[in-house]
């Protein structure tokens, strides 16, 4: 094998043809002029347009170039994970592939890590061209996840960073399945440091991240660093408890009294009965979230399966 290079950059790919070549050509001139030896991880997440393809005819022209084809689609957080299980660099660089987050921006981000920080997360100073309903949804989302988890995760940042190879050891050593590395990544500690930087619009394409993919990542980011959730239960438990304790004193005066006519039909019977079958019901649902996951976990499955990894692309390399 040859020298492990100085920076890795991940890409996980996911019917990005389109953007392919020019996410390579980008990173090589920003690398290059960085000029210390790169690789380039390139993970399809089970694309079914030409971009496994484009993957395999990059690799066999530039050997920096090294594919992770996984054999079904798993998820952008999943295709993090395997880059960085089969990354080689003292540091790390995590980037989309449809060039939202600037190949240009690298540069900064291992100018930090110079400066002795173990993670350099890149901050979404301004975002282009999403939706309204995108970028209302994702600041939402960033500020209810900063609320109710435990680890302070910065706001604004998605998995572009650079990370130093001391943290991606112990993020390897962290097999849990239902991934948030956002997360995982401000739980490990070290040093850490923010750049700002402009979020591009994506380079063609569209969003590999429907609303359904949003909320999953949502739910793994709750369930993972907070158990909120599961208190909320006892919370709403003693509130209504404590509501109808005080609420007996009121129903005996207003019977002594004869105005009883104004609390007692049907109506409210029905909505109060509903209502604590509805939190009951909700809180269940809670339960299970947390429960499935323990389920995944339990049954101890790999995180993904691999169809081609870049040991079936040594030949390529130049012989020595
Ligand atoms: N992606 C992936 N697997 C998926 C969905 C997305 O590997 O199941 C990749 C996708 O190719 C891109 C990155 O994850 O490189 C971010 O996805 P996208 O740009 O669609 O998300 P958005 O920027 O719209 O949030
Ligand atoms: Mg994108």
């Amino acid at each position: 094998m040859t020298n492990s290079p100085t920076f890795t950059i991940i890409a996980p790919v996911y019917n990005e043809a389109r953007c392919l070549d020019e996410l390579y050509q980008r990173v090589k001139a920003t690398m290059d002029a960085v000029a210390e030896p790169w690789e380039l991880i390139l993970v399809d997440d089970g694309s079914t347009d030409a971009s496994t393809e484009m993957i395999r005819a990059l690799a066999q022209q530039d050997h920096r170039v090294r594919p992770v084809i996984f054999a079904r689609n798993f998820s952008h957080q999943i295709a993090v994970t395997a880059g960085l299980d089969y990354s080689r660099g003292k540091a790390v660089i995590i980037i989309d592939a449809d060039l939202q987050d600037p190949p240009e921006v690298i540069p900064d981000l291992i100018e930090k890590w110079r400066q002795g920080y173990h993670v350099v997360y890149a901050v979404r100073a301004e975002r282009e061209g999403e939706t309204w309903f995108k970028t209302f949804t994702a600041s939402f989302f960033y500020r209810l996840v900063y609320r109710i988890t435990d680890v302070k995760i910065p706001l604004d940042t998605g998995d572009f960073r650079l990370v130093d190879r001391k943290v991606v050891d112990i993020l390897n050593s962290m097999r849990e399945r239902h991934r948030f590395l956002r997360g995982m990544s401000s739980w490990v500690g070290f040093r850490q440091v923010g750049v700002p930087y402009k979020r591009a619009a994506r380079f063609a394409g569209e969003t590999k991240y429907p609303f359904r993919k949003m909320l999953q990542l949502a739910l793994n980011a709750i369930t993972g660093f907070s158990y909120f959730p599961l208190q909320l239960a006892t919370y709403i438990g003693f509130a209504s408890a404590g509501i109808s304790i005080l609420l007996i004193p009121v129903v005996a005066i207003m019977r002594l009294t004869g105005s009883q006519e104004a609390f007692f039909g049907q109506a409210s019977t029905l909505i109060a009965v509903l209502f604590l079958g509805g939190v009951q019901l909700i809180s269940l649902g809670i339960l299970g979230e947390y429960v499935g996951r323990l389920y995944d976990e339990a049954k101890g499955r790999p995180l993904y399966t691999v169809s081609e990894d870049p040991s079936d692309y040594d030949e390529n390399l130049p012989q020595e």
